[in-house]
């Protein structure tokens, strides 16, 4: 299926992508715009730019929800405007950005994905400012939308926007796919997604997949406990790695290291 938006709310957008089932997000303002994270390069941020480009002329504010490469990679491809994000983010795009662009360019060639990996190598993403920290109001002329760092989860600088009743979640939550682990702070994330549960919204959009509603997100939250009772045993001594991953609710998503 081709890239689509999906309106979620009054002026409140989630783009679809095809590519690993990403899901970004723009809300419209009466002045401006927020653009919630910008593609994994820079041919897939411009494909962005001019999706919202068929929706709102306005000014362009972005919000990243985290350093990893397919929700920051593509904000070169905006125009010069501000760029929030968690400082920890900043920070980790600068420790990590050459690690991911190799690890990933070399996903795409052993796929047969040139091209992607041509525009993936071509890419060095503008660093966001450090300025949710760990809230920041964002106006953009008659609605605000609440930028907030809710906790460590899937990484230990997650941000989410809040826009009326609903929230962009990054990856900490996700649907149609397990949860990735991989850089995630698994003792604290389900209290972080208790606190998203806690925010007066109904819809939750993930980070990859689909919209997501209070039922799903909780259902999601009380697995991260599981995953985390876990690991907790594990690093007691009292489970091997084996038995904890056989156990988990995602038994196939490699433990953080
Ligand atoms: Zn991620």
């Amino acid at each position: 299926m081709a890239d689509r938006w999906l309106e979620v709310g009054d002026g409140v957008f989630a783009r679809r992508h095809d590519e690993l089932d990403l899901t970004t997000g723009l809300v419209v303002g009466a002045e401006r715009a927020l653009v919630v994270d910008t593609a994994g390069d820079r041919e897939q941020g411009a494909r962005l730019r001019a999706a919202v480009r068929t929706i709102t002329k306005l000014p362009l504010i972005i919000v990243i929800t985290h350093a990893h490469f397919d929700h920051c990679f593509g904000t070169g491809a905006f125009p010069a405007g501000p760029v929030h994000a968690h400082p920890r983010c900043r920070a980790t795009i600068v420790a990590t950005a050459d690690a991911q662009r190799a690890e990933w360019t070399r996903h795409y060639r052993d796929r047969g994905d040139h091209a992607t990996a041509d525009a993936l190598a071509a890419t060095d993403p503008p660093l966001p400012g450090g300025t949710v920290d760990p809230v920041l109001d964002v106006d953009l002329g008659g609605r605000t939308v609440g930028l907030r760092h809710p906790g460590r989860g899937h990484t230990d600088h997650d941000v989410v926007a809040v826009a009326g009743d609903v929230v962009f979640a990054g990856d900490l939550v996700e649907q149609g796919a397990p949860p990735d682990l991989g850089d995630a702070v698994v003792a604290d994330w389900p209290a972080t997604v208790s606190a998203l549960l806690a925010l007066d919204v109904s819809t939750f959009v993930p980070g990859h997949g689909d919209p997501m509603d209070r039922a799903e997100v909780t259902t999601q939250r009380d697995e991260l406990a599981e995953v985390a009772a876990l690991h907790a045993a594990v690093a007691r001594g009292e489970l091997d790695l084996a038995t904890a991953t056989a156990r988990s609710p995602f038994p196939d998503v490699p433990w953080p290291a």
